[in-house]
């Protein structure tokens, strides 16, 4: 198995659907769980391109974190898996069921506490929708900077499980590092509180660091206590145009080496652009090969049109067609818009694809596009890549037109651009992580050491394996 082409659902225990349903009902009430096999079918999936569904036998929508830890006892009893879920738009499918069992479904858990401007902090539940949560903090003139570009949909919980990251993390990071505290249900069914309300704290281990990025495997979030930053007053966007990728990805470790400090440094291709010309939107000239999406934010004009200046200037230097600077909030707008469809807008160029989600450090993003391109055409297929190259993080798309026929050829293909990251020194996930569809492929980054390490810190957790089994590990 190695890619989400392969994978296929695992061990199920039989279950009387009947009884755990009655089980479920008196512990959340009759409207809040979902036994028919259509209810079932939307829990089955997330957002992972060539993914097989794999329904559960059960969700649960709880109300609060007692009902979760009541849930997670009555699954423990029955040695049932559980599967923590926020809005599934996961791309490694962290949310599918493999094993069946029940899904816990957060998105009713979806109250703002607190905005606390003094604490610098925001109290939430994980069902909280990340977009929703920006547009309040924001008007209170406040930021919450991880920007996945699923924003619209994505939960705050499903992000601290994920470590999202997003376009604006080259300048402010990734969820980590707004994570300051949380609470959670283990998979014992006891609650706990990991981390802290106060900006700094070392006390004992990270544990709520480790949360992050736990995919769900170690705990299920309640609560989240996450770090907030004064709003940036001035923002600035841009495109700049190339006649080449190399031109493009040259650009952006050239701009980074001179210590501009952009707040995106978004990576477009020409399968992506070819993919999103149709759509309208935004228009890039017709011959560009390749675009990067640039903005920059502070406290004056004078400076984000410095850093703006500067950045045009590299980008010209190496060869860019034209360096265009939205006019007005529509047209910046207009811009990100038609960056948030990149992903749809590839599938539709036949249908089929799969993407590896690489990174590499950011002084190789030349190179590895260059080998992207060559990987391509070693299998005879189109591969593009947009992304957040300002981290050297590239959504590697590969294109093809028959999962059945082409199985083997794109997996081949998805297998080496893997291993071309892993070579220039980046790792098998930049923000979508291991899941169901990368386990394969953790093998190649990690050794059986650090693998059987992260094995017992799981048992540690979880001495039955019931919570979310199957992800992760090989
Ligand atoms: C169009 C598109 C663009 C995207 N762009 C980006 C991007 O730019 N950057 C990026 O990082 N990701 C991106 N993603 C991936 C995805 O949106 C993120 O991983 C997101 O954080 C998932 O949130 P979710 O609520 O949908 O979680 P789900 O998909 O429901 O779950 C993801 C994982 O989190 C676990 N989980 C969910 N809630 C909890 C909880 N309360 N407690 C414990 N575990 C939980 C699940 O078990 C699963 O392992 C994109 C996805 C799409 C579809």
């Amino acid at each position: 198995m190695s890619s989400a082409l392969s994978v296929t659902a695992g061990t199920r225990r039989a279950v009387d659907t009947a009884r755990l349903g009655r089980l479920l009902r008196d512990i959340c009430g009759p409207s809040h769980v979902k036994t028919d096999a259509d209810a079932l079918a939307p829990y089955g999936h997330d957002e992972t391109h060539g993914l097989t569904p794999i329904p559960p036998d059960a969700v649960v929508l709880p109300g609060n974190t007692r009902e979760v830890a009541e849930v997670m006892r009555a699954c423990a009893s029955l040695e049932l898996p559980v599967v923590p879920r926020g809005a599934g738009t996961g791309r490694s499918g962290g949310c599918v069921p493999a094993h069946g069992g029940v899904v816990v479904a957060l998105t009713r858990m979806a109250a703002v506490n607190e905005i606390d401007p003094s604490d610098g902090v925001a109290v939430v539940e994980p069902g909280v929708i990340l977009g929703a949560f920006q547009q309040r903090v924001e008007a209170e003139g406040w930021f919450y900077p991880p920007d996945p570009a699923s924003l619209a949909d994505c939960t705050l919980g499903g992000n601290v499980a994920e470590n999202a990251g997003g376009p604006r993390a080259v300048k402010y990071g990734v969820t980590r590092d707004y994570l300051l505290g949380l609470e959670a249900v283990l998979p014992t069914g006891e609650t706990v509180r990991m981390g802290r309300r106060s900006q700094k704290g070392v006390a004992g281990y990270d544990l709520a660091g480790l949360m992050c990025g736990s995919e769900g495997t170690l705990a299920i979030l309640t609560s989240l206590t996450l770090r907030i930053i004064p709003r940036p007053p001035v923002v600035q966007t841009g495109v700049m145009a190339f006649a080449s990728a190399q031109d493009a990805a040259r650009t952006v470790t050239a701009v980074l080496a001179r210590g501009i400090r952009p707040r995106t440094l978004e990576y477009l291709d020409a399968l992506t652009l070819d993919a999103v010309r149709p759509l309208g939107g935004y228009a890039f000239p017709a011959d560009a090969r390749a675009a990067l999406i640039i903005e920059a934010d502070g406290v004056s004009e004078d400076a984000v049109w410095e850093e703006l200046r500067r950045a045009a200037e590299v980008a010209t230097a190496h060869g860019a067609q034209e360096v265009v600077l939205a006019q007005d909030e529509a047209q910046r707008r207009r811009i990100w818009d038609t960056r948030h469809k990149l992903s749809a807008a590839t599938r539709q160029l036949t249908g089929h694809k799969v993407s590896e989600d690489v990174v590499v450090p950011r002084g190789r993003v030349p190179e590895m596009v260059a080998r992207l391109a060559a990987t391509g055409e070693r299998h005879g297929l189109r591969v593009g890549a947009f992304g957040h190259a300002g981290d050297g993080n590239l959504h590697v798309q590969v294109i093809f037109n028959d999962p059945v026929a082409q199985k083997a050829q794109v997996e081949a293909c998805l297998r080496e651009v893997t291993v071309e990251a892993l070579q220039l020194g980046g790792s098998v996930s930049g923000e979508h992580g291991v899941g169901l569809a990368k386990r394969a492929l953790l093998e190649l980054e990690q050794g059986p050491e650090v693998i059987a390490l992260q094995k017992r810190i799981k048992a540690a957790f979880d001495p039955r394996g019931i919570l979310n089994p199957g992800k992760v590990f090989p």
